[in-house]
């Protein structure tokens, strides 16, 4: 398949946008080459500017859960941009998406709309500070929280000495609240709460990862993270920006039946549009202003197009839950038919999966957090990478990412592609 128009646009793109991208992970740097410019999508697939059709495995990073330009999203839009499309007050479709979010997820009694999961994270944060009043957070190595400034922290660092900022602009100040622990390694989470004594207000996790590859938490870590929240005054905030309303309805509280005090989320509940949100019990979201002292706003928060697309597709998979099983059924297919075509090409490999989430990690050692998914072979997932785009199938350009199955897929597009997997393998 030829991307000459692609690299052309992208050319142009340089002179203008940094990196000719306006998200860095656009930027195919970690794999080379130039990335694809899309001009539209529908279902399982792509189109690009050459004319070529892709399978789509990234499918916008999440929120495409029920394929590209599906149908009740579309029209919601369209329905409701004839009617204005900001007002900068209430309406009453905010209090519709609100209480389908609040019905469908576990311990949650009140939630506020932002524009993105960052927002989301950030304001989740502050809220849990304001709340306890105390100032630091434990973040985990390679859990990605947005880009805001207290999550920007460095994987690395002693597991009981400060953070340091891994961007600059990132001030010393501000890392020094963050402080790092191990993925899936309770112990670590336990000295660094002895060693900071009613100074922790939360602590933020992906109850599954999704950012470092996917990394399912071990059996008891949740549950044990959990506890000691419970047990010294701190509140738990799960970061389901990427797996609420993916791998349940109620996101991973209702999979691993583990109650968070403050729920993070993104992507899915925003339908393709630029929502995030945050949720908690009422006496947390009450702290919030108006009711409360912890500030958080926005212009476009709650925004109509973006409530009418999240409505829709929240309505889709509270109606049809039979989807999550589905999805999961695809995503194990997928698994097995990826590890018996690399088994049978003699390649070194691990592959996780959960509900929707895959990655194919090229390393054989289990991936359980950050150090053990930094192990892949980079060179190995190039030409994987490279190899599948010719055969029509997008990945993510980093081996660092999920894949997500959706409901668009069929096990056609299943097949074709353990097909070129086996292909492309063969090649290494
Ligand atoms: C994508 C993601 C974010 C950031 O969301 P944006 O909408 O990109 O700001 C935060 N947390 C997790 C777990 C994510 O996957």
């Amino acid at each position: 398949m030829l991307y000459k128009r692609s690299s052309q646009l992208f050319a142009e793109a340089e002179k203008v946008i940094p990196g000719g991208v306006n998200s860095p992970v656009r930027a195919f740097k970690a794999v080379g080459g130039t990335p694809i410019f899309v001009k539209s999508a529908k279902g399982a697939y792509l189109y690009d500017e050459d004319g070529n059709r892709l399978i789509d495995y990234i499918n916008s990073w999440g929120p495409m859960i029920l394929g590209h330009a599906f149908e009740p999203v579309v029209q919601a839009v369209i329905e409701k941009a004839k009617l204005g499309t900001s007002f900068g007050m209430p309406t009453e479709l905010e209090t519709q998406i609100a209480a389908l979010a609040v019905a469908m997820v576990p311990n949650i009694d009140k939630i506020r709309f932002v524009n993105s999961g960052t927002e989301a994270c950030m304001s989740a944060v502050r809220l849990a500070r304001g709340f306890t009043k105390r100032d630091k957070i434990i973040k985990f190595a390679g859990c990605y929280h947005g880009h805001s400034d207290s999550f920007l922290i460095q994987a690395g660092s002693g597991a009981i000495t400060f953070g340091s900022p891994n961007s600059p602009g990132v001030t010393a100040g501000t890392a020094k609240d963050t402080l790092l622990a191990r993925y899936n390694d309770l112990e670590n989470v336990a000295a660094l709460i002895e060693a900071n004594k009613n100074e922790i207000a939360a602590i933020i996790v992906e109850p599954v990862a999704g950012n470092m590859g996917c990394i399912p938490p071990n059996k008891g870590f949740l549950q044990g993270l959990r506890q000691l929240c419970t047990d010294n005054g701190i509140l738990l905030i799960f970061d389901e920006v990427m797996t609420g309303f993916r791998l349940a309805a109620g996101g991973v509280q209702e999979l691993f039946n583990i109650p968070a005090d403050i729920v993070c989320f993104g992507k899915v509940i925003g339908g393709g549009l630029p929502v995030g949100a945050f949720a908690a019990r009422a006496e947390i979201m009450n702290y919030l202003a108006p009711l409360g002292p912890v500030y958080q706003a926005g212009t476009l928060s709650g925004n109509p197009l973006a409530m009418a697309a999240g409505l829709a597709m929240l309505q889709a998979l509270d109606t049809d839950r039979a989807i999550f099983q589905r999805l999961e059924e695809k995503t194990a297919y997928l698994a097995a038919g990826i590890d018996k075509v690399l088994k049978a090409n003699n390649v070194t490999f691990t592959i996780n999966s959960i509900g929707s989430m895959i990655s194919v990690h090229f390393d054989a050692a289990p991936v359980v957090d950050f150090k053990t998914a930094a192990n892949g072979d980079n060179e190995t997932f190039k030409k994987f990478f490279h190899g599948l785009l010719q055969e029509g199938i997008y990945i993510a350009p980093s081996a660092y990412e999920t894949w997500f199955i959706t409901d668009a897929l069929t096990y056609e597009d299943l097949d074709f592609t353990i097909r070129a997997i086996d292909k492309v393998s063969k090649t290494f």
